[in-house]
């Protein structure tokens, strides 16, 4: 293997997310990865033992500290993944027209035509004519005759199926609640662990979020929650959906198996562009350089998809077994900071710093269903007076050339709507609430660092002075905007500060 190249640090504004498993879990391939650009590690709880993950967890959190990077968790839960129980000899073929049944009561031994999954009232929660698709949507089957605790499909899309792949079927409204028992269960990891973000699989509408929410909440968690868009019903649902998460994932495996993958595309845009609207971070995931599991190079059109979600607008890129299992996890990770830069290059050049108003003006929404309105998210919601203040200091950054703009937040609200001004202006983003600054990592964009003492002026104003010189970042006669969110017990001082360094 060949050592990556390694970006500076800021240099590269969209986030990266890297699931970590067997091939990274290291502690020396942690570093690697973080100097390589990781700014968010996933931790895949489909798979794994809570030990792992906690010595995951620990290993993270060695490593950022020592390389002074605020690195975020974020602990994806299983969800209601539906999957094939075991079939004798673990894989059967199913021909055209074939016929399986679905069965709560197998006989014993198994036929090899009878099939069980891990959600026992799956049979009943199909109707005659429903689709069942089976191994990533490669095998298909329609539902033609239902008894309590059993359907007869016949296969319409022929191939071969395993034992515990996973089931999909988009047209069902399964009775399945979002979060299962091993996901209740995970959440008791959570409680004891402080991960910036929880992912929410399989979400379908916007009660599924204030549950988990609610769930967080009542194990004194202060994670935010990210909705992995991945149902259909969750893209009908998605303006109610964004409205109330903190985050949102375009998980592009399901999805694409639970509607038509040519829409993908189309769906990705529009859920990239309701986010923005509504000021919430979004991950664009899975398969972005599929093929690094096994080459160190990435194929053109998984170069071009990485560059075109950046033109999306997304805030962050995910990797998955790019990082968890392949041969390449760093080069993946260098090789995706590469593309993101050289998207954001072309972005700054065409737009200058009006890339977010043309994001807002482009056309993707305003052909679809959300309209050009939009939805202000609860979790990324600010007073009048902060908005007004942010666009203010963009303009003035940007017509200042400025250097570094250097934001002070409590709750990290000022530093997400800077983030979604997307000025070509870098941002530091200074808080003085530990948990805050972990979170603030997977916005575009944004350097997060921890300072203990926030508001005086001069606080922030001598912070921010040493801290880009001890990074290399200021010269003399570069200016600094520095903008003040709201102070706890103070809502008066939001502020546009410009600094001349000497
Ligand atoms: C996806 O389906 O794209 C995804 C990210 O979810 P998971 O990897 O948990 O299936």
């Amino acid at each position: 293997m060949t050592e990556a190249h390694v970006e500076p640090l800021g240099k590269v504004r969209t986030k990266i997310v890297a699931t970590l498993g067997p091939a990274s879990r290291d502690p020396i391939m942690i570093r690697r990865l973080i100097a390589a650009g990781v700014d968010v590690f996933r931790l895949n709880f489909s798979h794994g033992s809570h030990e792992e993950h906690t010595a995951n967890y620990h290993a993270i959190r060695e490593a950022s500290r020592e390389m002074g990077r605020q690195v975020a968790i974020l602990q994806d839960l299983c969800g209601p993944k539906i999957r094939l129980g075991s079939i004798p000899g673990d894989v059967v073929t199913c021909d055209l027209d074939a016929e399986f049944v679905l069965t709560s009561a197998p006989t014993d031994p198994l036929d090899p035509h009878e099939l069980t999954c891990t959600y026992q009232e799956l049979a009943d929660d199909l109707d005659v004519g429903q689709t069942v698709l089976f191994a990533d949507g490669t095998v298909g089957m329609v539902v033609q005759e239902k008894r309590p605790g059993w359907a007869r499909m016949k296969v319409t899309l022929p191939g071969r199926i395993r034992s515990n792949q996973g089931i999909n079927v988009p047209d069902a409204a399964l009775s399945v609640s979002a979060l299962t028992e091993k996901d209740l269960a995970d959440l008791e990891w959570t409680a004891r662990h402080e991960v910036s973000f929880v992912g929410l699989s399989f979400v379908r509408h916007a009660a599924d979020v204030t549950r988990l929410r609610a769930e967080l909440e009542s194990r004194g968690s202060r994670a935010r929650v990210i909705a992995k868009i991945e149902k259909p019903q969750a893209v009908a649902n998605l303006e109610s959906i964004v409205a109330e998460t903190d985050g949102v994932m375009v998980a592009r495996g399901d999805l694409g198996v639970e509607i038509d993958v040519a829409k993908v595309p189309a769906v990705q845009k529009r859920i990239i562009e309701v986010c923005h609207r509504a000021r919430v971070p979004v991950i664009t995931a899975t398969q972005m350089l599929n093929s690094m599991e096994a080459s160190s190079r990435p194929t053109r059109a998984e170069a071009s998809d990485v560059f075109n979600a950046v033109l999306d607008g997304t805030d962050a890129v995910m990797l998955s077994g790019e990082t968890a299992i392949g041969r390449y996890p760093v080069e993946a990770v260098s090789i995706m900071s590469q593309i993101a830069h050289e998207a954001e290059h072309l972005v700054f050049n065409r737009f200058g710093d009006g890339f977010s108003d043309w994001l807002l003006s482009s056309s993707t929404c305003r052909h679809c269903p959300c309209g050009p309105s939009g939805t202000v998210s609860r979790a990324s919601q600010v007073r009048p007076i902060t908005e007004a203040v942010v666009e203010s200091a963009s303009q003035v950054a940007s017509k200042l050339r400025a250097t570094q703009m250097i934001v002070a937040t409590h709750s990290g609200r000022t530093a997400l709507a800077v983030s979604k001004q997307r000025g070509a202006t870098p941002t530091l983003a200074l808080t003085d609430d530990p948990e805050v600054a972990l979170a603030m990592a997977l916005y575009w964009g944004v350097t997060p660092v921890h300072v203990p003492d926030l508001f005086a002026s001069v606080h922030v104003l001598t912070f921010a002075d040493e801290w880009c010189r001890e990074h290399d970042l200021l010269r003399s006669g570069d200016r600094i905007v520095i903008v003040r969110g709201v102070v706890p017990g103070d809502p008066t001082h939001n502020a546009i500060l410009v600094h001349e360094v000497e």
